[in-house]
């Protein structure tokens, strides 16, 4: 069966086409400035990598396009070829728990959430709906970034606010990167032969987040109503203390929506190097003897050292740690110091193995008298998108 996974932003559309259940990847590709001038897409295609400068005025242009680089590549014969479209759907609320076929009713569901990621979720709906115009009988699947963390007890996703707050408005705990958290956790499953391990799993790339899952089910995760608190990250603060918001506010003479938009955009390790948001750039500064981007490292990794030895203990004791995405599937440095910050718990790095792990490999990096065995696990959310997609539409 062939199976497109889709992933539709506000101005971007990327896309990867599998072959299920083999998991091959027959094409992949990004749209780029969709509705705001000089827009282009990128496929990759047989190791070959191609650019074209097409005029995308909205997202239906996007579908088009890419119908006709399916068939004029030859990956497909003609649109009955296509068996099936999975969307990457952001914040599915306290309603969707797992992956669902779409409907108008799913639809009218998510856009209720709208209230909870007011840029991803319209985003969202525009790709749902420029495919279902394209192809109106192809089945589409929707998979929520939130859903494998609907899981969590009321213990875990509520926060020490009024009651009411939840009950009007629904504000609790929510979580993110949900799909690449279930693929590595299935992926770790599946290599060590179990299906009930208690594995902590950080998800470290521009976004980052962690989550403590025992057998299946999520016992907590390190991502809020929104994707700013947990862990530092490339340009998010993570956790502070929301009393900065007025103070700042009133220091800088800023509304609430400024200074929130220096904590998702200007903060972490942007905002601590004063450099970059990148870890790459944040390594070569340090070489330089750039001591703010020094800072900036330690200040990453002790983070989610933190969190790493809050989750054992939330797992009564974990039997696996895994490293995912950017920085936890490349960052040989960040993995080494994060271990050597949780040597407490009697966790050791194998230091060769660690430096020869890269992105797209899955190896053990912790020595075999580890208290806790730690793996590189490489994630992709598009091929959880697709096999969803798959699972439901048989
Ligand atoms: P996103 O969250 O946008 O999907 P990625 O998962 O691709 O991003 O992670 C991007 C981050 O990965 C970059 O910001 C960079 O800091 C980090 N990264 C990539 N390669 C390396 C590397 N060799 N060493 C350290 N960090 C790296």
């Amino acid at each position: 069966m062939k199976i497109l996974s889709v992933n539709a932003g506000s101005s971007s559309l990327k896309f990867t086409l599998f072959e299920l259940p083999e998991k091959k990847e027959l094409i992949s590709g990004t749209f780029e400035k969709i509705g705001i001038g000089n827009s282009f897409y990128t496929i990759k295609l047989n190791g070959e990598k191609i650019k074209r400068e097409v005029d995308l005025k909205d997202h239906s242009f996007a579908v088009k396009y890419l119908i006709e680089e399916l068939i004029n590549n030859k990956v497909i014969d003609s649109l009955d070829d296509l068996d099936g479209i999975g969307h990457r759907m952001v914040h599915g609320g306290s309603k969707f728990t797992k992956s669902v076929l779409i409907t108008d009713e799913v639809i009218s569901e998510f856009e209720k959430c709208i209230d909870l990621a007011p840029l991803h979720n319209p985003a969202n709906i525009i790709g749902v709906n420029a495919f279902r115009e394209a192809l109106p009988d192809t089945p589409e699947v929707a998979v929520f970034d939130t859903a494998f963390h609907q899981s969590m007890d009321k213990e875990e996703f509520l926060y020490g606010v009024p009651y009411e707050w939840y009950e009007k408005y629904g504000v609790r705990r929510y979580g993110f990167h949900g799909t690449s958290h279930r693929y590595i956790y299935k992926t770790i499953c599946e290599k060590l032969g179990r299906d009930d391990l208690k594995v902590i799993s950080c998800h470290l790339g521009n976004g980052s987040s962690l989550c403590a899952i025992d057998s299946g089910k999520v016992l907590t995760t390190s991502m809020g109503l929104t994707p700013l608190p947990g862990v530092m990250m490339g340009t998010r603060s993570g956790d502070i203390d929301p009393g900065i918001i007025p103070f700042i506010m009133k220091k800088e003479n800023k509304s609430c929506d400024e200074v929130l938009n220096d904590l998702n955009k200007k903060s972490g390790l942007l905002g601590i190097s004063g450099i970059s948001s990148d870890c790459r750039d944040i390594e070569e500064g340090i070489e330089d003897g750039n001591e703010r981007c020094a800072l900036a490292f330690e200040m990453l990794c002790r983070r989610i050292a933190d969190y790493i030895a809050a989750y054992n203990n939330k797992l009564n004791g974990a039997d696996v740690i895994t490293f995912t995405a950017g920085i936890g599937e490349n960052g040989d440095l960040q993995r080494e110091r994060i271990i050597e910050l949780i040597k407490s718990l009697g966790v050791k790095i194998d230091s060769e193995k660690n430096k020869i792990t890269i992105r797209g490999a899955f190896d053990k990096i912790s020595t075999e008298d580890s208290s806790i065995p730690v793996y590189v696990v490489p994630t992709n959310e598009e091929l959880m998108i697709a096999m969803d997609t798959y699972d439901i539409i048989n």
